[in-house]
């Protein structure tokens, strides 16, 4: 959608249901020129855009959220037949990307700046807030609908326009989100969708000195890309990329609540998740005992079509990172890993992954270094505390953690101590609009949600008054 409009294309781009194969849609792939097209309707849009008061903003993405919720079945069911994710969780996701735009509806309306005590006499120091301008997002396929709304809500409270390319594996419902903005009342130019091939709309967004912050999610591999194609007209850059989350469970904690914890953190979006636990490192007083009891958790999951309401874990929306996992497999069993369940079956597609327990992984396996995005738990054994932690920090992802452990004094240590972005001590959710989400070394640059969020999408400006 671009400048209000339906893109019709000379050319299209099938869209796949993940789990069958099967054509869902085809959608106009849009060009390089609809996207200057779009960056010039952007700009246009901008001044009367961020003429608006605060409240006014937000009053139109409070109606957005609540056409969001009006019709969040249809965009669950959209988002699960190109996405592959267990309906219940698109409904979640629906929800969840929702509560971005109401969050930052308010939120908007506190970007106060600051009033700095003067270091001279008679000086008035301030710190004033502005928007910054035309900003662009490029989002992923896991979580097509939260991904947008959480980079979007806050440049627009903010009072920037915003340009989406969303994945091409899950358009329908970035499509269908744009759609309610419309309904909304978001003005023409202000939040547009530009589907199509990622490095021809990217190079647009990237070298118009226009387009002045651009917010990625997606692998660390074209987070560097971006970076750099964002280099030459210095734009502001946020990125939230890979995690490889450790999972620390100690032998003072209840085996139950731990496995249940683990469930939650590993498989939620079937693995796809850059919070997912990745590194689950049990101490060796309970090793066997969380190795038993969470295989049977396990081997209670169902998977097939995410719109079967029995399904737990849907297929792998690329083929590429069901490939992945089977080689991350693969390797740690021909280096001594013990498995818990079948990897194939003739009845899933090629997509598909079965849960898979990975017990006595060592740190020379490939799934100890590299992200794991599927339902592939790998449990690794340790002895103590300052073991662990060195462990857990060796590894240039620090996106999440999660601790689990009845003894408060090594909680607060541990918390201390993990380098991450966000940390989960006995819990394994902790995400929503308030918190900022984002991570420490590779795993990005920059904040979501939160106060610190909308500052992505502003300007700072210092004033000194002297004598006045
Ligand atoms: P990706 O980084 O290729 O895709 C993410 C987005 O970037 C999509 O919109 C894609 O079209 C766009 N993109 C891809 N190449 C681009 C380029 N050269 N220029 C501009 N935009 C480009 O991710 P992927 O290949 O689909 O997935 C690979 C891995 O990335 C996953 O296995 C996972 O480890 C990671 N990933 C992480 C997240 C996350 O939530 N942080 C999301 C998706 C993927």
């Amino acid at each position: 959608m671009v400048d209000g409009c339906w893109v019709a294309g000379e050319q299209r781009d099938v869209v796949i249901d993940p789990a069958t194969g099967d054509e869902l849609a085809s959608v106009a792939r849009c060009t390089a020129a609809d996207m200057n097209v779009a960056i010039a309707a952007a700009e246009h849009a901008a001044a009367a855009w961020r003429g608006l008061l605060p409240t006014r903003r937000g009053a139109i993405l409070r109606s957005w959220a609540s056409l969001m919720y009006d019709n969040s079945e249809e965009l669950a069911i959209l988002l699960t037949s190109e996405q592959g994710k267990p309906l219940e969780e698109s409904r979640h996701e629906v929800a969840y990307g929702a509560g971005f735009l109401e969050w930052f509806a308010a939120e908007g309306e506190r970007a106060y700046g600051e009033t700095i005590p003067s270091h001279k006499l008679g000086g008035l120091l301030q710190v004033r807030m502005y928007p910054i301008g035309v900003t662009a997002a490029i989002t992923p396929w896991n979580f097509p609908v939260a991904m947008i709304t959480r980079k979007a809500g806050a440049a627009l409270a903010a009072g920037c326009p915003m340009i989406v390319k969303p994945a091409p594996e899950t358009p329908l419902s970035a499509l269908a989100v744009a759609r309610l903005a419309a309904r909304a009342g978001v003005p023409r130019g202000v939040f547009q969708v530009l589907v199509g091939n990622p490095i021809e709309l990217s190079e647009p967004l990237l070298h118009d000195p226009r387009v002045r912050a651009l917010s990625f999610t997606g692998s660390t591999e074209v987070g560097r890309l971006l970076l750099r194609g964002a280099a030459d007209t210095v734009k502001k850059v946020s990125l939230e990329l890979g995690g490889h989350a450790p999972f620390i469970v100690f032998d003072d904690v209840d085996l139950d609540k731990a496995v249940k914890g683990a469930m939650a953190a590993k498989f939620a979006t079937s693995g796809q998740d850059c919070l997912a636990a990745n590194r689950i490192y049990v101490q060796s007083g309970i090793y066997d005992a969380f190795v038993a009891a969470f295989a049977a958790a396990i081997a209670r999951l169902t998977v097939g079509h995410g719109l079967e309401p029995t399904t737990n874990i849907g297929p792998m929306t690329k083929l590429s990172v069901a490939n992945k996992c089977r080689m991350q497999i693969d390797d740690a069993v021909a280096k001594g890993a013990r498995t818990s369940s079948a990897r194939v079956s003739e009845r899933l597609g090629p997509n598909f992954v079965l849960p898979t327990l990975l017990s006595d992984v060592t740190d020379d396996m490939l799934i100890v270094h590299e992200e794991t995005f599927g339902p592939v738990a790998a449990v690794l054994p340790f002895a103590s505390e300052e073991e662990v932690v060195a462990r857990a920090n060796a590894n240039e992802m620090g996106l999440a953690g999660y601790v689990y452990t009845d003894d408060l004094r090594r909680a607060l240590r541990l918390s201390e101590r993990i380098e991450c972005g966000m940390l989960g001590i006995n819990t394994p959710s902790f995400t929503g609009p308030p918190i900022p989400f984002g991570g420490w070394k590779q795993s990005g640059l920059g904040r979501e949600g939160s106060r610190h969020g909308l500052s992505e999408y502003m300007e700072l400006k210092y004033v000194c008054f002297g004598d006045l």
